[in-house]
C-alpha cells in the first residue's frame, strides 16, 4: 500500500478525552475515529487490524466443527419476552419502536435468536450436537462507555451458541470451544490466564473468562502463586487458616470511647484487626440484615448478593438502625436484635474475638460463636486479599488485573426452558436442549493487545494481527533511493507481503516517528548512506535489533521477512 495514496494520518498530540494509552494510540494512529460517545469508525488502518483478528477467531472456530451465521442486529421484543429478558434486562439495552409502534431491542447478544432458530430447525437428536457462530455489532448502552474500544456501546463480537442433548455432550462442547479460545489467544500473543467466573447472573453451572493481564484491566482476578486456581476476583474463594485452639474465656465489657473503626478499636485495645468482628448492616431487598467478617476481611457485595439471591443491597439507613436500636461504630451480634444474622465463614472459627457491644462507647472482648451469639447461615463472603491461603494448595494468592476478552458459559436449559424449545431423544420423548454460548470481543481485543504491547514511541504489533507486516520506508530525494525502494516495493507485493510503502514527501524524521508510532512488526529503511554502501537496514519493532541485507541480496530480505513471526 502506497501510503501517499492510502487513508494516512497520525496525529502528534495524545487526544485529551483518553485516559489509557490503547485509546491514544488508536486514535493518534488513524486507527479509528469518534462519532459519538462510546460509538466509533473503523478507519482502514484499523479495520485491517480488526479483520485479522476476526480471521484468527473464523479460522479457529471452523476448525473445531462450529457453523457461521448472520442474525439480525435488531431483535422484536416478542422474543425477549418469550425469555422473560425484556423485563429484567437493565438500561444497557436499547429499546426502540418502528412505525407500527412495534418494539424493538438493539441486539446486545443474541441467546433469544438463536434458541428460537435451534427451536425451528433442530428437531431431533440426530441434529445434535451443533454449535453456530457470527460476528456482528452489538448495542449496549452501558452506563460509562470509556477506554475507547475497550469499553463501548456498540461493539464487535463473536458469539457463539452450542445445542446439545445432555451434561455431557454439552461439556464437551465447552471444552472444544475453550480449546479453540486457547488457539485464538495464543495466535494473537495475548499473556492471559482463564479464571473461573461467577455465573449468576446469567444461570447455568460452569463459566470461565479469558482475561489478558494489564493494569487498565477493569477486573480483578486472584491466581495463586503454586498452582492453576485462576478466579476472577467475585468468584475467588480462599482457605481458612485462622484455626485457632486457644479455650474459651469469659466474656467482657470494654470501654472503648470514639472508637468506632475497627482501627481505631484495634489500636485502643491493642488487639489486632483479625481478632475482631467487624458487624456491617445492610437491606437486601429491602429486608435489614447483619453480616459478620474478621476485622482484617473486606465484604464481597457480589457474594452476598448471589448468597442471597438478591436483585438489590444497599448500606441499612440510619433510620432502619435507630429502629433496631443498633449504633453505628458499636454493633455487633452478642444482644443482637432479632433479624437474620449471616457470617462468612471465618467467624466460625474465630476464639475470644472482640465486637460491638450494642451500647455508645462498649465493646464487648472474649466472645465466642455459639457460646456468645448465634448465626442464621454461614457463607464465603469476603474480598480476597493478597497472600490469602489457595482453596487447592498450600500456595499464596495474589490479586492482579485483567481485561476480559472472551467468556464462555455452559447455559444448561436456562433458555431452551424459558422459551420452550426442544428436540426429540432417542426415544421419542421431547427435551429441552442444553446450551453453552461463548463470546470473544474483537475490538476489545485490539486494544488489550496494545495495552500488552507498546513503548514510548508507539504500538508494537504482534505480527498475527498487525495492520501491515512491514513498513518500507524511502528517505530523502535522491533519485537512487527512490528508484531502489520502488524496486523492493514491487518485490515485496509480488512476494505477497503486506508492505505498507512510506513513498510520501515529508522529513525522515516524521516517517521514522511514524513508522515507530504505526508499530508494524518490521521496517525496511532506504536511505542514501545505506545505498552508497551497499546495504539496506531491517529494523524489528519489538527489539529493535537491526539487520542489514546487501543491495543484491533482496531474496534473502524477502525470505527473512516471510519467515518472521
Ligand atoms: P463486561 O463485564 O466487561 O461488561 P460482559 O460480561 O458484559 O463484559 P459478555 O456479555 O460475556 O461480556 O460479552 C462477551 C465479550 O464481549 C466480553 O468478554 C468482552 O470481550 C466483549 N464486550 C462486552 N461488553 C463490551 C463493551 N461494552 N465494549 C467492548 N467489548 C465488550
Ligand atoms: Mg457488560
Amino acid at each position: 500500500m502506497r501510503q501517499s495514496e492510502y487513508f494516512f494520518y497520525t496525529l502528534r498530540e495524545d487526544p485529551k478525552d483518553a485516559e489509557i494509552i490503547s485509546h491514544k494510540l488508536m486514535i493518534r494512529t488513524g486507527f479509528m475515529s469518534q462519532v459519538s460517545s462510546g460509538i466509533y469508525n473503523y478507519l482502514p488502518m484499523g479495520n485491517r487490524v480488526i479483520l485479522k483478528i476476526e480471521k484468527i477467531v473464523r479460522e479457529e472456530l471452523d476448525a473445531a466443527g462450529a457453523h457461521e451465521i448472520t442474525m439480525p442486529m435488531i431483535q422484536p421484543a416478542e422474543l425477549w419476552k418469550r425469555s422473560g429478558r425484556w423485563d429484567h434486562y437493565g438500561k444497557e439495552l436499547l429499546r426502540v419502536k418502528d412505525r407500527k409502534d412495534g418494539d424493538y431491542v438493539l441486539g446486545p447478544t443474541h441467546e433469544e435468536v438463536i434458541t428460537d432458530i435451534a427451536g425451528k430447525f433442530l428437531r431431533s437428536y440426530k441434529q445434535l450436537p451443533q454449535t453456530l457462530y457470527q460476528i456482528q455489532t452489538k448495542f449496549r448502552d452501558e452506563i460509562r462507555p470509556r477506554f475507547g474500544l475497550m469499553r463501548s456501546r456498540e461493539f464487535i463480537m463473536k458469539d457463539a451458541y452450542s445445542f446439545d442433548i445432555d451434561n455431557e455432550a454439552m461439556t464437551k462442547s465447552y471444552r472444544k470451544m475453550r480449546d479453540a479460545y486457547i488457539k485464538i489467544f495464543d495466535r494473537i500473543g495475548f499473556r492471559y490466564k482463564i479464571v473461573k467466573a461467577d455465573s449468576g447472573a446469567i444461570g447455568g453451572s460452569m463459566s470461565e473468562e479469558f482475561m489478558v493481564l494489564a493494569d487498565v484491566g477493569e477486573d480483578k482476578i486472584v491466581s495463586c502463586e503454586s498452582c492453576d486456581y485462576a478466579a476472577n476476583i467475585e468468584a475467588a474463594v480462599s482457605k481458612q487458616t485462622t484455626k485457632s485452639c486457644r479455650s474459651e474465656m469469659p466474656i467482657e465489657t470494654a470501654e472503648t470511647p470514639n472508637c468506632k473503626t475497627i482501627e481505631a478499636v484495634s489500636k485502643f485495645l491493642t488487639v489486632s484487626p483479625e481478632t475482631l468482628i467487624k458487624t456491617i448492616m445492610v437491606e437486601a431487598d429491602g429486608e435489614p440484615i447483619m453480616v459478620l467478617l474478621a476485622g482484617s476481611d473486606m465484604l464481597s457485595e457480589l457474594k452476598l448478593m448471589r448468597k442471597l439471591g438478591a436483585k438489590d443491597l444497599v448500606p441499612a439507613s440510619e433510620e432502619q438502625l435507630l429502629k433496631l436500636g443498633l449504633i453505628a461504630g458499636y454493633m455487633g451480634p452478642v444482644n443482637a436484635p432479632d433479624i437474620r444474622i449471616i457470617a462468612d465463614s471465618s467467624i466460625k472459627e474465630m476464639k475470644n474475638a472482640g465486637c460491638g457491644a450494642n451500647i455508645e462507647g462498649k465493646h464487648f472482648i472474649n466472645v465466642n460463636y455459639g457460646r456468645d451469639f448465634k448465626v442464621d447461615d454461614f457463607f464465603d463472603i469476603r474480598n480476597i486479599k493478597d497472600g490469602d491461603s489457595c482453596p487447592e494448595c498450600e500456595g499464596k494468592l495474589k490479586i492482579m488485573s485483567g481485561i476480559e476478552v472472551g467468556h464462555i458459559f455452559q447455559l444448561n436449559d436456562k433458555y431452551s426452558k424459558s422459551m420452550n424449545v426442544g428436540f426429540l431423544d432417542r426415544s421419542g420423548r421431547r427435551r429441552h436442549f442444553l446450551m453453552g454460548c461463548y463470546g470473544i470481543g474483537i475490538g476489545r481485543i485490539a486494544t488489550a493487545a496494545i495495552e500488552q504491547s507498546h513503548d514510548d514511541y508507539g504500538i508494537i504489533w504482534q505480527t498475527s494481527i498487525a495492520p501491515f507486516k512491514t513498513n518500507l520506508l524511502s528517505l530523502g530525494k535522491d533519485d537512487e533511493v527512490l528508484n531502489f525502494a520502488e524496486k523492493l516495493y514491487s518485490r515485496f507485493e509480488e512476494a505477497g507481503i503486506e508492505t505498507l510503502y512510506d513513498d510520501r514527501d515529508e522529513r525522515a524524521g516524521i516517517k521514522l516517528a511514524d513508522n515507530d508510532l504505526i508499530g508494524c512488526p518490521i521496517s525496511i529503511i532506504v536511505g542514501k548512506r545505506g545505498i552508497k554502501s551497499g546495504y539496506i537496514e531491517a529494523k524489528i519493532r519489538r527489539t529493535g535489533e537491526k539487520k542489514q541485507y546487501s543491495v543484491d541480496d533482496i531474496d534473502g530480505m524477502i525470505e527473512w521477512i516471510k519467515n518472521y513471526r
